[in-house]
């Protein structure tokens, strides 16, 4: 019998001998929030639902509703194997994914940030500190200023950094080593990867990791389940993370679209020593008489994913979106549609739903992170979501959408990362507009073509993860090869 999320909990409280203000007390949330939730009247967070879970030793999903979404596909081939191991996808919550934050790197500047945070909460006795940078921190750290913000977020205790680029056996390529110290004592030492999209991992530690609370982790199994159940990827976004994902992205829509006014209003030089200058606004303002309707399409939506991408090379807030280095693309391709046709900030929230999951079936099967994958990954990975998200706005259908996902992707195939001086700039600024163009294509072939295609979207991400592997390191935020050998000063 299919139960509500009211029903299953007042029955695993009672099961449990517990009143409302007890398990309150238990897991620190208030009765009051408790008895609305079982009255219907609001619905836990995802970190509560965690919390519920685990105290309940019940699968998320199983709070959620009694016919789960995973035992509900049909192509669910394991229906044998124990839930506990299947529900282990390592699909996170969307606000994983979409995060607020200061330029110019997820994974150099945003993932270190946090890292420092937690030591420095974690070794309040600390009177100085060290940090040592390994792999594509020590090469591009300097260019995009992983130093700067280290030794800003330890402020005012000191931090000796170090540059180690010739350790090889590391556990990612973005990997530092944390130490702290009293005197001439060394009180903690914590190493620590920044995986992408400001992700960080401890190692030996479960400490900074999300819950994974999608019970599926493919496109496959979650187009047969929204076809099963007649819903849209928004709908479905909202089914597994609840209704307050809307306020998460309602603050992400804002803080996207502050970056683009911020940028168009922008000029001067970037910071680094390329001399590279801002040019959103001369984008934006450059209007010829005769201007076509194409080309002023092609001209704002450059103008836009210049605008977030230059605040993010001067170290200004934007949305990783998936990541900093890619974040001008999806805001662009949303934002310009918005202004020509209208659309309600509730569809463009749908939209930011439906790009959010595609990120996070990349960044689960694959990678967003340039150091990883290159830049496909990051780039790449921006134009299937901006793709995936016209579409929802578009209100094309699932076949349709996945098409246009999966042609953003595949012909981002392969591109590597090689930012001249490590600084995300050059070639970083200009792709991600030729990136927004190319999600604006890929969904119109995709409206054109889905019932001829031949690839899925889950097989190129395999694929994407597989050429990846194949890039050479010095193509994967290393600054050592490609475009980075140019002489651009
Ligand atoms: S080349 Fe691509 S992956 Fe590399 S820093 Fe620039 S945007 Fe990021």
């Amino acid at each position: 019998m299919t139960q509500n999320f009211s029903d299953i909990l007042v029955a695993l409280r009672t099961g449990a001998g517990l009143s409302q203000m007890e398990l309150g007390v238990k897991l620190n949330i208030s009765n009051r929030a408790i008895s609305k939730w079982e009255n219907g009247l609001s619905f836990p967070s995802t970190e509560n639902l965690y919390k519920l879970s685990k105290f309940f030793h019940v699968p998320i999903d199983d709070l959620f509703h009694g016919d789960s979404p995973r035992r509900d596909v049909s192509r669910d081939t394991h229906s044998d194997e124990p839930w506990f191991d299947r529900v282990h996808t390592g699909m996170t919550s969307l606000t994983e994914m979409y995060k607020v934050g200061r330029g110019p790197s997820s994974s150099h500047t945003m993932g270190p940030e946090k890292a420092c945070v937690l030591f420095r909460r974690q070794t309040p006795e600390a009177d100085r500190y060290q940090a040592i940078l390994y792999g594509s921190l020590a090469k591009t750290g300097k260019g995009h200023g992983t130093d700067r913000i280290i030794g800003q977020t330890l402020e005012p205790i000191p931090c000796e950094i170090i540059f180690n680029d010739t350790e090889t056996k590391l556990p990612h390529p973005n990997t530092m080593d944390l130490i702290a110290f009293r005197g001439q004592t060394q009180i903690a030492r914590q190493r620590v990867m920044s995986v992408g999209g400001g992700n960080i991992c401890f190692e030996n530690s479960p400490i900074a990791t999300a819950p994974d609370i999608y019970p599926v982790a493919s496109f496959e199994e979650i187009a047969s389940y929204c076809r099963h159940h007649n819903l849209r990827l928004w709908e479905y976004v909202e089914h597994i993370e609840g209704p307050q994902i809307w306020e998460h992205l309602g603050m992400i829509w804002g803080c996207m679209k502050a970056s683009i006014h911020a940028g168009l209003q922008d000029d001067g030089i970037l910071p680094g020593g390329l001399n590279v200058h801002k040019r959103a606004k001369h984008l934006y303002g450059l209007q010829h008489i005769d201007e076509s309707a194409e080309t002023r399409e092609n001209r704002m939506v450059c103008a836009y994913a210049f605008a977030v991408s230059e605040q993010n090379a001067s170290g200004g807030r934007i949305v990783t979106a998936p990541t900093c280095g890619a974040a001008g693309v999806l805001p662009a391709v949303l934002y310009y549609q918005q202004k020509r046709r209208s659309y309600s900030d509730d569809d463009v929230l749908h939209a930011l739903a439906a790009g959010g999951l595609i990120g996070n079936l990349i960044k689960t099967n694959a990678s967003i992170s340039g150091s990883e994958c290159g830049c496909q990954a990051e780039v790449g990975s921006a134009c299937a979501m901006a793709a995936a998200a016209l579409g929802e706005l578009f209100g094309l259908d699932l076949d349709k959408i996945e098409y246009a996902a999966e042609i953003a992707i595949e012909h981002h195939l392969g591109l590597t990362c090689d930012p001249i001086c490590g600084l995300v700039q050059i070639p970083c600024i200009e792709r991600n507009a030729v990136a927004a163009m190319r999600a604006i294509n890929a969904v119109s072939l995709a409206s054109f073509l889905s019932d001829t295609r031949k690839i899925s979207l889950d097989s190129c991400i395999r694929v994407m993860k597989e050429t990846g592997r194949d890039i050479s390191k010095r193509y994967k935020e290393t600054s050592e090869s490609g475009l980075a050998t140019l002489n651009v000063r």
